[in-house]
């Protein structure tokens, strides 16, 4: 029982997740008469360890996706110095507290729950730290509209109103680029109208923002309605790496 030989039994587990992943992304574009390659894999690695994420790399991954601030930077780092030629993009995916703003704009290539102007300056702070310390481009960030039809504190999210509002104040704030949007599905809910939902601001953002134009929507349970509806971007996790230990 070698660590070398779990490696390997891990690599493989990994590699059969995403080949699954991937035929069932091929299969949903081919349904929805989309092109393959307008629809972006993001891997949702959070609560996995660091050798999954460098796994996946070798994989062909070039997305991944986490939602705790100091989880993202440790794995980050880690990749860096154990694996210095990987090319990963690292979104962050989760919930942003106004505290924690500035930190995730530093180490994150693309924030997706970008939901309130309040989050704005700490985003744009740390975006121009990131630019100051060699980072190429503005950070690419996204709105986060509310899926759910009644909002609940936790779930996140602009209203369809407030979520225009918002995309025009991120692309007027300095150092932050607007991509486009993000949704999660709500509840026990039917993903197909919510997606839909999402489309339509995507489409009204997309209107007045040329090249805002990312609609990041699907998760491991809905990824084929996400397809139907025009995802750009999926973000799926347990369908790849199997169901995530219960968080501490
Ligand atoms: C965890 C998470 C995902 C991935 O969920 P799976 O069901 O494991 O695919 C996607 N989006 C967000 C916002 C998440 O927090």
């Amino acid at each position: 029982m070698t660590a070398e030989r779990d490696d390997d039994g891990r690599l493989r587990e990994l590699a059969s997740g995403l080949d699954r992943t991937r035929a069932r992304i091929e299969a949903a574009c081919e349904v929805a008469g989309r092109d393959r390659a307008d629809v972006h894999l993001i891997v949702v690695t959070k609560t996995w360890p660091t050798s999954d994420v460098l796994a996946l790399a070798e994989l062909g991954v070039a997305d991944v996706g986490e939602n705790k601030a100091g989880e993202l930077r440790a794995k980050r780092d880690e990749c860096a110095a154990t694996a210095p030629s990987t090319s990963l993009t690292w979104h962050f995916i989760g919930q942003i507290q106004s505290n924690k703003a500035r930190e995730i704009a530093r180490c994150a290539d693309v924030v997706h729950a970008v939901d309130r102007p309040k989050l704005l300056a700490g985003l744009s702070r740390g975006a121009q730290e990131r630019i100051d310390a060699g980072a190429s481009a503005r950070l690419a960030c996204l709105v986060q509209v509310s899926l759910d039809p009644q909002p609940s504190p936790g779930r996140g999210g602009a209203t369809p109103e407030q979520a225009l509002a918002l995309a025009d104040q991120i692309a007027g704030t300095e150092g932050l680029a607007l991509r486009g949007v993000m949704g999660v599905a709500p509840l026990g809910g039917d993903p197909r109208e919510a997606f839909t939902t999402l489309r339509e601001i995507a489409d009204r953002v997309a209107a007045t923002h040329p090249g805002a134009d990312w609609m990041s929507a699907g998760m491991s349970g809905d990824l084929e309605q996400a397809v139907a509806a025009g995802a750009t971007h999926l973000r799926v996790g347990s369908a790849v790496l199997g169901s995530r230990p219960p968080l501490g």
